[in-house]
């Protein structure tokens, strides 16, 4: 078992409904538990020139899982989850129904193109960052150090989204 920090996104769509049906999913894969999840955080979509407010804004959350599979695999569930929620891969910045990433999987780094870990931009991502802490306050990226002392631990860029708990507990 290898714990995982998993990052979701939603911007198009019932984006409530795809973060909590992506938890439900995760939960169901074979071999992998979900064992916590953040609240939800709103925040403008980004592109490459910067933030963009023409574009649908964005619900992010964390879940933190314990996995018995090795990471390709996970990735290639995450990517079924995906394909499963409608996601159609356009354009790489564009909007989209479901997004899932794995941010950590235990301390493996990684850097082949298919699984960079830990995942490269996650550091300066506030909607990853925000409900990290909220799920793992001590959380560490290695090579990056202590995500609480990070710019965008206290960005406000993202606010909180007022919706019930993604996640109860311990499911099974
Ligand atoms: P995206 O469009 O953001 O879902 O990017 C997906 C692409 O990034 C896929 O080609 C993945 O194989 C690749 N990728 C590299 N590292 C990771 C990671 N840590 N988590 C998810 N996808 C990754």
């Amino acid at each position: 078992m290898s714990p995982a920090v998993i990052a979701l996104g939603s911007n198009l769509g019932d984006r409530e409904a795809n973060l909590r049906g992506a938890i439900a999913a995760l939960d169901a894969i074979e071999g992998v538990t979900v064992t916590a999840a953040s609240g939800i955080v709103e925040s403008n979509a980004v592109k490459p020139e910067g933030s963009d407010a023409a574009a649908p804004d964005y619900l992010n959350a964390v879940a933190l899982v314990q996995s018995e599979l090795p990471p390709q695999y996970l990735l290639d569930e995450l990517n079924r989850i995906e394909a499963a929620f409608g996601r159609v891969r356009e354009e790489p910045w564009g909007d989209r129904t479901l997004d899932l990433d794995i941010v950590a999987f235990g301390s493996l780094a990684s850097d082949s193109a298919r699984l960079t870990l830990p995942h490269p931009r996650a550091w300066e991502r506030p909607f990853v960052i925000v409900p990290w802490l909220q799920v793992d306050p001590d959380a560490l990226i290695p090579g990056v150090g202590r995500i609480a002392a990070l710019d965008a631990a206290t960005s406000s860029e993202v606010w909180p989204f007022d919706a019930a708990a993604l996640f109860e507990g311990a499911t099974r």
